[in-house]
């Protein structure tokens, strides 16, 4: 065992009742109804997080709505901004507690939380704290024509829509909350984030830091418990938007929730299965190298990482040698072991999930290279490498969300661009080749929200970020984000 040893400050944390955090401090539930989180590098529970009712989402978005009406309203532009770049400051002062929370909590390694979880989000929130200045309506002059010699002039504000619910997954909680968190505040929106049941903790313990950052009371709320929390905040009228991320199941149920509640907005971030696609003249260490990094960091459990991978027949041989090659080499162990590349599945269920799909695998193609449970306490599976028996094949088709890349041989442009769009999916693909005006003539007829080229899984606050078909609806990022968390009003004066 060569595990950092845990800050103090971690197991002081980790030792506390964990409730909700509303109104700028903590709040026990209502109900005293709590449930275990569970370490998934022993399987043990690591500690209980209180579930909260109907009273406590109450009291949470009358918190936001609050705040959202005083102190958050009464806030500058400017204001907002230092706010936001304060608050990523402390995330970094503070970083090594919470990326060592983070990795005890979801099994991600030490180094994927220090660089994502801390690092990624502070650089999204001096991102979205650069928007807080620039965020303008238009000014336009009407055509109609004067009948009485008046003159018509008008303009749009950019308001705020109000309070946000922020819904999130336990893969990154803590980059995707932040993503939520800082594009309501930036907006001039509040927020009611909902942690994943699975991995609540981090962001507790950032919901304190933000109250030392200036965030004021209430502006940033959190409330914990499953899916029926969630739903219970979706229902709820002082809801004006929800921002949604997690599966396609119950991104359908959380979208047709928002619009009976009350019309409610509502974006979705939900899954992939993400295509890559390996031309005849690709280079197959850079591709390999790419593949093997995006496809296996965190164990899989990432959106846009790379489950599909069409490989030009004259080529697939040799891919499928380096890639065992590749993944015989990392090593599996405990996300706190500052050595290992590859970790435990998040949770009990998914790594049920993911055994399921190793006999798919072994009954539909053929095994390359993992396709096993590791035995002994945790959540640990092998990185896995199958090669397709067909292009029906389940495993090109449903996301596994886990380290299983499923390859199929291809022999012409036609046919790889009829494989990468036959799915419900469209969140993201990549194409690996030296062939740039090939590539470029390909990028318009592929379905998905991101094409990356000779690269993979890169998220940049600066580009925006999002699915078509069955992947979602709205942009996380860029300036896409400000259309979705403002009301466009427009104002027309007669002079
Ligand atoms: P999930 O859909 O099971 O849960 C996501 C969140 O929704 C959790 O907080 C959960 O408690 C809550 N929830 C569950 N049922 C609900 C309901 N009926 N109403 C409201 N909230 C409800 O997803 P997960 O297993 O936590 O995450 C994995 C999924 O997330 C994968 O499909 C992955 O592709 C997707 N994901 C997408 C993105 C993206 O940006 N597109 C990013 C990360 C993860």
């Amino acid at each position: 065992m060569n595990d950092v040893i845990l800050l103090p400050e971690v197991r002081d944390f980790l030792s506390r009742g964990h409730a909700h955090f509303i109104g700028g401090e903590f709040r026990s539930g209502a109900s005293g109804h709590r449930i275990p989180v569970f370490d998934p590098a022993t399987g043990e529970v690591l500690a209980h997080v209180a579930s909260a009712d109907p009273r406590d989402i109450d009291a949470a978005v009358s918190s936001a709505k609050a705040a959202y009406h005083g102190a958050w309203a009464q806030t500058l532009p400017y204001q907002r901004g230092v706010i936001l770049n304060r608050f990523a400051d402390i995330l970094e002062q503070n970083g090594e507690g919470l990326a060592q929370l983070e990795s005890v909590c979801s099994g991600k390694s030490i180094h994927l939380s220090r660089a994502f979880e801390v690092g990624q989000s502070a650089m999204f929130l001096r991102y979205y704290a650069g928007w807080a200045t620039k965020i303008n309506g238009e000014t336009m002059t009407p055509s109609f024509p004067s009948i009485a010699g008046e003159r018509y002039t008008a303009f749009t504000r950019r308001e705020p829509v109000g309070v946000v619910a922020g819904i999130v997954p336990w893969n990154f909680s803590v980059m995707i909350a932040i993503w939520k968190i800082a594009s309501a505040l930036v907006t001039g929106c509040t927020v009611v984030i909902k942690p994943s049941e699975f991995t609540p903790f981090t962001l507790l313990r950032i919901a304190e830091l933000a109250i030392d950052a200036g965030v004021p009371a209430g502006a940033f709320n959190v409330l914990n418990g499953d899916g029926t929390v969630g739903q219970g905040l979706i229902a709820h009228p002082d809801i004006s938007k929800v921002s949604f991320t997690g599966s396609v199941p119950t991104g359908l149920a959380v979208g047709s929730s928002a619009m009976l509640a009350n019309l409610t907005r509502v974006t979705l971030e939900l899954g992939g299965k993400n295509a890559a696609a390996l031309l005849e003249d690709v280079d197959v260490d850079q591709a390999v190298a790419g593949l093997v990094q995006t496809g296996y960091v965190h164990q899989g459990q990432v959106c846009a990482a790379p489950e599909r991978v069409y490989v030009h027949r004259s080529r697939l041989d040799e891919v499928m040698g380096k890639v065992s090659a590749a993944l015989a080499g990392l090593k599996i162990g405990s996300p706190l072991d500052e050595s290992v590349q590859f970790g435990p599945l998040s949770n009990r269920a998914h790594f049920e999930k993911i055994c399921h799909y190793f006999e798919i695998a072994r009954k539909e193609g053929r095994i390359i290279c993992g396709g096993k449970a590791l035995g002994g306490p945790g959540y640990f599976v092998e990185p896995t490498a199958v090669l397709a028996g067909s292009p029906a094949d389940r495993l090109l088709h449903e996301e596994t969300f886990g380290p299983i890349l499923c390859f199929l041989p291809f022999d012409s442009d036609e046919e790889l661009l009829q494989l990468l769009n036959d799915s419900p999916y469209g969140l993201a693909a990549s194409l690996w080749t030296n062939d740039l005006s090939k590539a470029l003539r390909m990028v318009p007829r592929i379905e998905a929200g991101t094409v990356w080229i000779n690269m993979h899984t890169f998220l940049d606050p600066a580009v925006p970020f999002g699915g078509i078909k069955k992947s979602g609806t709205g942009r996380e990022f860029g300036t896409a984000f400000i259309d979705d968390y403002t009301e466009l009003k427009s104002v027309m004066i007669r002079y």
